[in-house]
Parts: C-alpha cells; structure tokens; sequence
C-alpha cells in the first residue's frame, strides 16, 4: 500500500493532481511515488499524457498547489533558480536557429548559478567543458548549434543539462529520432548516471525494448490514467500492454541480457 505522504526514498511525489487544458480534463486525481536515484521510463500510446505529465513535473504548465512535492515542500513555492538547480529538461527535439556555438548553449545552463548579466566564472567554464567533454562533443565546441547534426544536437542539450548539475533529468523522447548507435550511447550515458552519480532519470521513451533493458522503474499512462507503475517485469506484461496499445504482441524473456524482447506482430486486434 503506498503512502499518502512523500516517502524518503521519493524524489518527487504526485500527490492527487488533477489537471485539464481549457476544460477538457486530463488527469483526475492522480498519484505517484518517484523514487531517487532511479532510471523512470513513462509509456503510453500517443496523447496519454505523457508529455503534460513531464511538464507539470518541471512547472512549466501552471500546477495547481498540493499537487506535486520535492523534497523542500510544494513545488510552487521554489523559486526558478531553486528548481533549475533541482531538475532540469531535455524537451522533444526543439532546434534553436540563432547562431550559438555548442559552448554557448551548454553555458546557458549556468544561469541558475550565476547572474545572467556575469561572466562565467572558471568553475562554471571546467563543469561545461566536462559536460561536453562526457557527451564526446569537445571536438564540436566552437560549432554553431545550427550546423550540428540530429544526434550531435541531442547530445548537446543533454550535456547543457548536465552542465546544470540536477539531481533529476527529465526528458522527452530523447531517442526517437537516432540511429540505433546513438540511442545506445545515449541510454547507457543516462544509466551511468543514475549509476555512477545517482540522478534520477525520468524518461518518455516509445521502444519497449529499451524501456524493459535501461530502467528500473515504469510508469505506464493511458488516457491521463497511470495503468501500472513498478519494475518493468511489472509493468511489461503482455495483456496489460497489448491493452493500451491496442496492438497484437510477442514478449519473450532474455535470461541471458536479464530483460525481455518485445515486437509487435503487425497485426491489429
Ligand atoms: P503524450 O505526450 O502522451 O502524447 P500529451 O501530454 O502531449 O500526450 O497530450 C495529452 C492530451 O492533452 C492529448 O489529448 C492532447 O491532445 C492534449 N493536449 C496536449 N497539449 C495540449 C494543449 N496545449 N492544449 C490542449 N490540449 C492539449
């Protein structure tokens, strides 16, 4: 039975919110236990939820109070530098087309550390050149954003949010438009860092495959409802997902790499 209260292992709790776009409700009464130091993947068919979910999660839509807790209480009573310091967001690939070199905006990251009017200091220039350097970009650091290429921008906003030195990283599909190289790259580099640096990962992701290998936890959404939420040998159980998907599945367990395979069989209900 889950608490009612933020639990000491949550990193944020999502106590009863219920939310709608201009009347139209999405959530009702929803709640969730986020745990620290894990790699979350959130599911669902398109229109879920998923993505208003991560946006209320990092107050970008407006949250009602009582709604969603951090460790430091209700999150609309932090202030933008408090939460910038706290989480911070990879959205669905979003190109900026002003002429910024990679540097430049990996180093927008360290205004919840600095004024936005000083100059960086050499501490906040070493933790942005190692954020680059951990994405493999050095090579690309002078590089206008405009000029670099699908995955090479991909791995620039996850080291801008890496430069902003979060205890959680919430991002939006981070991998749906790689080529399977670079989503291997990039979802082993986020589970080194639940593993190694103990963030908390929250993470859309469409490939149930990756899901059920990179994640310790799932949190399934189907219509603003969390269907399942738990470790994905839970949550990856063929009725339930070919429930939601509405789609005919094979799930087969792979004893030897400890996750399962899963494929649609193409074929509709
Ligand atoms: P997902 O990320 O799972 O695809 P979303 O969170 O984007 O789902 O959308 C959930 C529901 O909210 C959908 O029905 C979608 O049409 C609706 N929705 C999303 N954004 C808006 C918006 N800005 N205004 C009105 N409805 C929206």
């Amino acid at each position: 039975m889950k608490s009612n209260t933020m639990d000491q292992d949550d990193i944020i709790f999502v106590k009863d919110l219920t939310w709608s776009y201009h009347q139209k409700p999405l959530f009702n009464h929803v709640s969730a236990h986020i745990k620290k130091g894990k790699f979350l993947s959130v599911i669902g068919p398109n229109g879920s939820g998923k993505t208003t979910l991560l946006k209320l999660l990092m107050r970008l839509l407006p949250v009602p109070g009582q709604s969603i807790y951090y460790p430091d209480g209700d999150v609309i009573h932090y202030n933008q530098k408090q939460l910038a310091r706290l989480i911070s967001y990879v959205p669905q690939q979003s190109r900026i087309e002003y002429e910024f070199s990679l540097f430049e905006c990996v180093a927008m990251s360290r205004y919840s550390y600095t004024d936005r009017f000083s100059p960086l200091s050499p501490e906040d220039i070493r933790i942005i050149d190692e954020s680059i350097d951990a994405l493999g970009l050095s090579d690309l650091r002078t590089r206008s954003a405009t000029e670099l290429s699908g995955g090479e921008y991909q791995r620039m906003l996850i080291a801008r949010s890496l430069a902003q030195q979060s205890n959680v990283i919430v991002l939006d599909e981070p991998v749906s438009h790689l080529d399977i190289h670079h989503q291997v790259e990039i979802l082993s580099l986020l589970r080194t860092l639940v593993d190694e640096k103990g963030k908390t990962i929250i993470c859309v992701l469409h490939d149930l495959n990756a899901v059920s290998y990179f994640s310790d936890e799932v949190m399934l959404l189907d219509d603003g409802i969390i269907i399942s939420h738990g470790k994905p040998e839970t949550v990856l159980q063929r009725n339930t997902i070919e429930n939601v998907y509405k789609a005919r599945l094979s799930i087969v367990s792979d004893e030897k790499h400890d996750r399962m395979i899963i494929s649609p069989l193409w074929k509709s209900f």
